[in-house]
């Protein structure tokens, strides 16, 4: 499996409008950070987590090329608002492609693209897709994907946990609270990518030390932080940060 970082910032990205900090100034690109998601390349299987108000711009960037299905975490408005750029896949592949999601997920994608189900748009212009209430692990192309439920402030949302015969990792984007039965989904991970938005505490999100506790109790064989705002400088960061827990930028691809 080959995973790639398609963005690694926090809901407002990093440059923030309107800010004039070193980080948002940076000319480092490690510190240029879009919406977050992540892409995942197995064979001839492509899945895509959440689509970010950026996905166009990570599209063409990071050269993807074909997606095979859409997992979506929860629909706040910065994993969402790109999803119509989904629709030249459907295009280019002509089929209609998977959304899987929680029901409220789904329920809530239903209705904020209400069009896509709609008759008189049915000559093209919207994405072609099949909303699809996962309450339960879903096999494909090879892979196993496992809804991991955690919280993120009071809402109880999804991370992924994605395994093939070659590996097993989980994503976390957008996490607050890991209730105990969901650390059993993150045993044994080659890679853990997790929410670790900022130094000090939020109410929906992980802050860094929150996060690297969590990542260290987990203790898959490589770990990242995500959803990262404009308080951390790319490599001031990961210089202090305990040994074994990275921190990723828009592009990096591994291989587990
Ligand atoms: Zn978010
Ligand atoms: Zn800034
Ligand atoms: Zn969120």
């Amino acid at each position: 499996m080959k995973i790639t970082f398609l963005g690694t910032g926090t809901s407002h990205g990093v440059p923030m409008i309107g800010c004039s900090c070193a980080v948002c100034r940076s000319d480092n690109p490690k510190n240029y950070r879009r919406r977050c998601s992540i892409y995942i390349q197995a064979d001839e299987t492509h899945l895509l987590f959440d689509t970010p108000p950026d996905l166009r711009d990570q599209v063409l960037t990071f050269g993807v090329k074909q997606v095979d299905a859409v997992f979506i975490t929860h629909p706040h408005a910065d994993h969402i608002f790109g999803f119509d750029d989904i629709r030249r896949f459907s295009d280019l592949q002509k089929k209609h492609l998977p959304v899987y999601g929680s029901p409220d997920t789904i329920a809530s994608m239903r209705s904020k693209f209400d069009y896509v189900d709609r008759r008189s748009h049915s000559f093209g212009g919207v994405p072609r897709v099949v909303f699809t209430e996962m309450t339960a692990p879903v096999e494909i192309g090879g892979m196993r994907i496992t809804p991991v439920p955690v919280m993120h402030g009071t809402d109880r949302i999804y991370g992924f946990q994605v395994e093939s015969d070659r590996g097993r990792l989980a994503y976390i984007p957008d996490c607050s609270g890991i209730p105990p039965e969901s650390f059993q989904a993150l045993e044994d991970l080659d890679v853990m990518i997790l929410d670790g938005l900022r130094p000090g505490k939020h109410a929906t999100h992980f802050s860094i030390e929150e996060c690297v506790a969590r990542l260290q109790r987990i203790g898959a064989k490589k770990s990242f932080m995500t959803h990262l705002t404009h308080d951390s400088d790319h490599d001031a960061l990961q210089a202090s940060l305990p040994p074994g827990i990275e921190v990723p930028w828009d592009g990096l691809a591994l291989s587990v």
